[in-house]
């Protein structure tokens, strides 16, 4: 098998899933128990909160929320920022090349009345800093650009959006790191609250974390109890909250190297896919090296990506319809791609676990299955 969807989840680590196990049956108390057993528990969940702080140098100025995933704790954020500080102003802007969970939570809140400005994206799937500027007012409370875009890997100023949002007093700045934590440098620091799954980086799925500046209060999602900080009431799975932490502290401490192993894959695969005439590369030169899209020129990707499956090889491809049912990525149709093009895109996603052998095989078995195919 060669698995090159990596950005829709990752292998879990083994060591990761054997310490899980072992933990659970060891030490399975509830993390609110005001028994020896319950504060054992609690103290495994505050290391594994102390530690994903203190590997981020974020110890002294944010907090972690443990939740089920960014999937969540997008919603958290941004329903948590426009509920609780709605009365600063109702104006809130986003990009439209996010993540579903980000687009449908903006929708939901542009329905109670909030002001939503969808910012565009130029032909790198970038937001322009001067789009950002003009739109921000003394109105806007909240701003949510992502960090790497899940389609294409293009990568946004974080920094220097996070300046511009931060010259307005009253605003906080959500970033969606999922794609990027772990990968790449990030500007930490200088974001209020940013959300990211475990599973991306080879952690257990269900596990994920909102974190937030310490002075911010979020209108919770779910009622119940008093658990994580009160944001997000119900018992925390304390042993996949540490999971998240050690997935990161691993990924955090091999960051160069594998960086520079996908990096090497993706280079490969980037120069022999712009050799096949039917192909044409949407990743920008300067994206996320986990992440290459491109497109078919006459084939259709959904034929492409069977043919593949077939042969025991797994790609992506676009999966979402417009309103029209048509499949067609709305992210590449922002970056100013026709329709041809959006609608017979690929995403091969990378890990550390893939190699050059397997990027080879990938453009023998790509070619081969392209001769064979009819046009669309
Ligand atoms: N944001 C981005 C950028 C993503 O790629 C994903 C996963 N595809 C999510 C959010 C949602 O993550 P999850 O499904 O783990 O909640």
């Amino acid at each position: 098998m060669i698995y090159f969807d990596n950005a829709a989840t990752t292998k879990p680590d083994k060591g990761l899933l054997e310490t899980y196990l072992k933990n659970n049956e060891s030490c399975f108390g509830n993390p609110s128990s005001r028994h020896s057993f319950g504060r054992e528990a609690n103290k495994i969940l505050e290391k594994g909160r102390e530690g994903i702080l203190s590997d981020l140098n974020l110890s002294s100025t944010h907090r972690v929320i443990f939740l089920s995933g960014a999937s969540e704790g997008n919603n958290l954020a941004i329903k948590g920022i426009a509920r609780n500080y709605s009365n600063r102003g109702k104006r809130i802007i986003t990009s439209q090349v996010e993540h579903p969970s980000i687009l449908e939570t903006f929708k939901v809140l542009e329905k109670e009345g909030f002001e939503v400005i969808y910012l565009p994206v130029n032909s790198l799937g970038e937001v322009e800093l001067s789009s950002l500027e003009k739109a921000m007012n003394r109105e806007t409370i909240l701003v949510s650009i992502m960090a790497v875009n899940n389609e294409t890997g293009s990568i946004n100023d974080i920094a220097s959006l996070a300046k511009i949002v931060h010259q307005y007093p009253k605003c906080f700045f959500h970033v969606d790191v999922t794609q990027g934590i772990g990968k790449m440098e990030l500007p930490y620091k200088d974001i209020d609250l940013f959300s990211f799954s475990g599973h991306k980086i080879h952690g257990l799925k269900g596990t994920g974390a909102l974190i937030a500046k310490k002075n911010i209060t979020l209108h919770r999602e779910i009622d119940g109890g008093d658990q994580e900080y009160f944001f997000r009431a119900g018992t925390v799975d304390v042993y996949g909250a540490y999971s998240l932490y050690e997935a990161l502290h691993l990924s955090l401490k091999k960051m160069k190297e594998n960086q520079r192993a996908v990096k090497e894959i993706a280079s490969y695969l980037r120069e022999e896919l712009s050799k096949i005439n039917e192909v044409e590369i949407n990743s920008p030169l300067n994206s996320s090296p986990y992440i290459l899209n491109f497109s078919f020129k006459h084939k259709k990707a959904s034929v492409i990506t069977e043919a593949l499956s077939h042969e025991e090889i797994y790609v992506s491809s676009v999966s979402a319809c417009n309103s029209k049912g048509e499949p067609i990525s709305y992210v590449l149709e922002a970056m100013g791609k026709d329709k041809g093009n959006a609608m017979n895109s690929i995403r091969l996603s990378f890990s550390y676990e893939n190699t050059l052998e397997e990027a080879k095989i990938f453009i023998e078995t790509l070619k081969d299955i392209i001769e064979r195919i009819i046009d669309r």
